[in-house]
């Protein structure tokens, strides 16, 4: 049963063209992108999908890009009613620096993530900017805690959560399903970044593996589902989904 699922707004950063969100996208036109965690509330878990961006400083030095915040992510928690010691559980859709950020916040939390991912952020190829070793660090600490679960292929988190490996962005790239009744959510991570990738059916331009991607837009089109991509401002639109 889940009692609340909602995306937090960590910040945003940039400038991101748009030939990193669409395959042949005009790499003159830049902007400012969300970076988003989502939060699910069960009966027994208190769940992150994501965790967003980490420390400013420490990001702007790594990538040489901008970065905003209205709120240090302490505050956003805390205005949600989310304890960061009640969190239990960390799904990552995959392990690029902007989606694992803050982990070390969450003490008692055990990091889920596709056994695939593992190989590259332990050893980051050159020509792969979205794998930062400084990031990953929070992930190899856990697993020295034991405090990881790491899956390979597709897997039922609970009765209502269920991760499903695609790929396609970064090898070990996985979306996350939950089940609201009737209705199904699935938060996209960055396999599917935007709307307009699924309703232009446009793959992303960032990719591993180009087929993947275009595979996973039609999994998503056949769910007929509430899709949360990685870094589309619509997102926002969903306050608390139960709501
Ligand atoms: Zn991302």
């Amino acid at each position: 049963m889940i009692y609340e699922i909602k995306p937090l707004l960590i910040g945003e950063f940039g400038p991101v063209h748009d030939g990193i969100k669409f395959r042949g996208g005009n790499i003159l036109h830049e902007e400012m992108v969300p970076s988003f965690s989502f939060y699910i509330r069960t009966a027994t878990n208190h769940i992150l999908v994501d965790t967003g961006f980490g420390k400013i400083k420490e990001c702007e030095k790594a990538t040489n890009l901008r970065f905003g915040q209205k709120k240090r992510i302490e505050d956003i928690l805390d205005e949600n009613n989310i304890d960061p010691e009640e969190v239990d559980l960390i799904i990552c859709t995959h392990l690029h620096w902007d989606h694992i950020g803050n982990i070390d916040l969450f003490p008692n939390a055990k990091v889920v993530f596709q056994l695939e991912e593992l190989g590259w952020a332990l050893s980051v190829p050159v020509w792969e900017p979205g794998y930062i070793k400084f990031f990953t660090q929070p992930i190899f600490k856990k697993i020295n805690e034991g405090k990881v679960l790491v899956v390979n292929g597709d897997k039922f988190i609970n009765e209502d959560i269920k991760v499903i490996k695609v790929g396609g962005h970064t090898p070990g790239s996985q979306i996350v399903e939950v089940c609201l009744g009737e209705r199904k959510i699935i938060i996209s991570g960055d396999t599917i970044m935007t709307y307009k990738n699924i309703e232009e059916e446009i793959p992303i331009g960032l990719f591993y593996n180009l087929e993947e991607c275009i595979k996973a837009i039609s999994i998503v089109k056949e769910k007929k589902c509430i899709v949360l991509p990685g870094h589309d401002w619509r997102v926002l639109e969903y306050k608390n989904l139960l709501e």
